[in-house]
């Protein structure tokens, strides 16, 4: 595609919000400069219906006094209001999809709770997809409906949200919830924490590259990378463990 066709796509059917919301936006521009831009260069309305958009998405956001703030700069917000004004920008041209990654991570944890609510709210009302980058499991089980775990770039599992926690198939996901703290079960063992290191990504051996770490290794597992197989309940997992199911896709 050429610039001009992604343009299109960028902001008008797929946004982003990121991690810090200090970084992300301009520090000197007032935010009606930055919001009222992006919205005139997507729906090609004039500047004072996209100013009127974008004090309408502040309020749908939770910024009080939108008429008001939208007229001053970053500085001026704390972390959650500044993410706030992230999460109104990447919804204002009615995206179908919103990447938001890592949205919470620099926020202290109430917040981290208000926000997450607030896009879950906003985007059920004007009905928009969220893909959700995270390494926080509770953020995944209490806001994803589908989950897709990813090992050294590539995805090794994917399946509903319930099945992934119930029953996680990859020895890599099974790691994953396994050091994860319980409240509800009483143990005296070590929290476990899977062993080893994480590969070097612009290095990847051509077999599975979670086998230095893998319980469950196979001398298979040094040799290829493990084709996809896929479970009756449409959960699948890459793992030579699966290598029957993986016959039958
Ligand atoms: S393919 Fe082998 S090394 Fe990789 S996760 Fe499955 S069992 Fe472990």
């Amino acid at each position: 595609m050429s610039s001009n066709e992604i343009r299109e796509i960028r902001g008008n059917k797929i946004s982003m919000i990121f991690q810090d919301p200090m970084t992300s936006l301009n520090p000197f521009l007032r935010i009606s400069t930055q919001m009222v831009e992006t919205i005139q260069l997507h729906q090609k309305i004039d500047k004072k219906a996209a100013k009127a958009k974008a004090i309408e998405m502040l309020k749908l956001a939770g910024i009080p006094a939108p008429e008001k703030r939208i007229d001053q700069y970053p500085h001026q917000f704390s972390g959650g209001m500044r993410q706030r004004v992230m999460i109104a920008m990447g919804l204002s041209c009615n995206p179908e999809i919103l990447i938001a990654d890592e949205p919470t991570s620099a926020l202290d944890v109430t917040i981290q709770a208000q926000i997450l609510e607030l896009m879950q709210e906003l985007t059920r009302k004007l009905g928009t997809a969220v893909i959700l980058i995270t390494h926080s499991l509770g953020v995944v089980a209490g806001m994803c409906d589908t989950i897709c775990v990813m090992y050294a770039g590539r995805i090794v599992e994917r399946g509903r949200t319930e099945e992934i926690f119930e029953s996680p198939r990859h020895p890599y996901t099974q790691g994953l919830i396994r050091s994860v703290p319980r409240l509800d079960q009483e143990t005296k063992e070590r929290l476990y924490s899977i062993p080893g290191q994480p590969p070097n990504v612009i290095d990847l051996p051509d077999c599975c590259p979670f086998y230095p770490r893998c319980e469950k290794a196979m001398d298979i597992c040094r040799e290829k990378y493990p084709p996809v197989a896929s479970f009756e309940n449409n959960q699948s997992a890459s793992c030579w463990l699966y290598a029957k199911e993986a016959q039958n896709v």
